[in-house]
């Protein structure tokens, strides 16, 4: 039973309901602990949340979980006494992959080994190869170089984690002879799973991603959508005991005498409580939650110079009929990847002939998504995490243009389609709190300086002030991945402290 005082003064308060704040409060909360989340939306899921329309169940943003064995739900499972499969994610069974040499047109290959990680059944570059027109001196030069990203050690990526270099500079380092369409397959990669130029992103976290995508499943999805694991970790985490509150927004961290004490939520309502942890983003959380006048002015430059992610222009596309028979596709031309110079022209205003296009057909993972004998697909580009970019249109038109030549079967069955962007996101999930920032997809860029052990830490220098999310006090790899670690690493130095 709850007192009225532990009503009004929980024993710790939880800012935003996402997967990160769920998860971490249901392990707080099966500890024995009293957790309160405060969520503003009506719902809980955060970036993962979605929607049941028309007999259509899905996300608003398109996301696929990597690696799909081994994915940290998994763990987080184990750790909440539950089979370690309890979240298991299907891999995609069929994948095809659409490319464009220089001058020449379109090739699609429909069913190739790339992001299947089969346990059985290897990465096999050979149909790349096949794609990309390789010679055989080509195929001699590239596989070194893919060995070396695929069969790098935890121990060697370690130490590159230290050098803290970025794929571009670990590229010119290894000084071979790199086929073009080697080069532009990584640097295109470094787009799509990173959502960041190839010569910002960290050369480790690129190496740990890429390894967790090609050697155990890329682009995996759980049965039910990412909305069926908010809602059951919601539930795991009322019946321990936890509170939630929904369609509550946190104006204001409360501090006294330099400590966290509460919070005040846009309505006015204080709620007092020792412990504040936030889940809302770095940015929000500290120059605008708390204020950038509490903390010292080496972090806030800090936290002001930590760049997001990229953002997601994407569509869900809901189709009278199936027609699409793989699970998940990639698309690129030769020039459709970004390097930060051309990421920056475009937000000038060039127009891209084409662009990186990523592409899920969720019912083919799990038929019950869509009504019986329809088909229900994500399809999008990276943009800027701006909601205010000029650019954001005009790449999902060139995404759609893209997905339609490639798959003109779509066309003839398109019943309607619902558009998400970074304007959505940081409704969702974050306030813009700086000029070019809000919409991002993963949450922080996983960039040089500010990922895997350069990624800003859970404590702050606020007692009683803690950072829960993909946004710090996490570890490595994919967004959903990194913020249920960040979970998990938290919600046991929590408890330790308070032992
Ligand atoms: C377009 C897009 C595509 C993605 N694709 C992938 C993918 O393919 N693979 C992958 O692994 N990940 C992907 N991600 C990332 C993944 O969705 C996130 O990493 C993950 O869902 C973040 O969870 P979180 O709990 O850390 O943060 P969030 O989901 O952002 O949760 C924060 C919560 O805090 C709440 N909140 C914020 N401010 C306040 C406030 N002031 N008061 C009260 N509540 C507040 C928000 O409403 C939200 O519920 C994608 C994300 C997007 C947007």
């Amino acid at each position: 039973m709850t007192t009225g005082e532990e009503a009004s003064s929980p024993e710790m308060i939880i800012i935003g309901g996402g997967l990160a704040g769920l998860a971490c409060g249901t392990l707080l909360a099966q500890q024995g602990h009293k957790p309160l989340i405060l969520e503003m939306n009506e719902q809980v899921g955060g970036r993962a949340l979605g929607t049941r329309e028309d007999g259509f169940l899905y996300d608003y943003f398109p996301i696929g979980l990597t690696p799909v064995r081994g994915h940290r739900l998994e763990l987080l499972a184990t750790e909440l006494g539950l089979d370690k499969d309890h979240f298991k994610l299907k891999g995609p069974q069929k994948m095809a992959f659409g490319y464009r040499p220089p001058g020449k047109e379109w090739k699609v290959l429909d069913n190739i080994n790339i992001l299947l990680g089969k346990a059985d059944e290897p990465f096999d570059p050979t149909h790349l190869f096949d794609l990309w027109g390789l010679s055989e001196g080509e195929r001699m030069a590239a596989i070194p170089i893919l060995i070396d990203i695929f069969l790098k050690s935890p121990e060697e990526i370690c130490k590159l984690d230290e050098e803290d270099i970025t794929l571009k500079q670990y590229i010119e380092r290894m000084n071979v002879d790199m086929p073009v369409a080697v080069f532009n397959f990584l640097a295109f990669f470094a787009n799509m799973a990173m959502v960041e130029p190839y010569d910002l992103v960290s050369a480790a976290e690129y190496i740990r991603i890429a390894q967790d995508s090609f050697n155990n499943g890329g682009g995996g999805y759980p049965e039910g959508s990412m909305m069926r694991i908010s809602a059951e970790l919601r539930d795991l985490f009322e019946q321990a005991g936890g509170k939630l509150r929904t369609g509550v927004k946190i104006e204001k961290i409360l501090l006294e005498e330099g400590k966290a004490v509460g919070v005040r939520t846009t309505e006015g309502e204080e709620i007092r409580s020792s412990l504040v942890i936030s889940s809302a983003g770095i940015h929000p959380t500290v120059l605008k939650l708390v204020g950038e006048e509490h903390f010292d002015t080496a972090y806030v430059e800090r936290v002001k110079n930590l760049q997001p992610a990229w953002g997601l222009t994407s569509q869900i596309y809901f189709l009278s009929k199936p027609v699409l028979d793989f699970d998940i596709a990639i698309a690129y031309s030769d020039d459709a990847w970004w390097d930060l110079a051309k990421y920056e022209k475009v937000e000038e205003g060039l127009e891209p002939e084409e662009v990186v296009l990523y592409v899920q057909v969720m019912s083919n993972y799990d038929a019950s998504l869509a009504p019986p004998g329809k088909q229900l697909v994500s399809a999008g580009t990276v943009c800027s995490s701006d909601k205010n970019s000029k650019s954001i249109g005009m790449l999902i038109e060139k995404a759609e243009a893209m997905l339609f030549k490639l798959w003109p079967e779509m066309v003839p069955v398109l019943e309607s389609k619902r558009y998400a962007g970074p304007a959505e996101v940081t409704d969702l999930s974050r306030d813009r709190v700086m000029a070019g920032q809000g919409g991002e997809c993963m949450g922080l860029g996983q960039t040089v300086g500010q990922c895997g052990p350069h990624k800003p830490t859970a404590e702050t220098s606020i007692p009683g002030l803690v950072l829960v999310g993909i946004d710090a006090g996490g570890g490595e790899g994919m967004g959903v991945h990194q913020s249920v670690h960040s979970a998990i690493k938290v919600a046991a130095a929590i408890s330790q402290s308070l032992k």
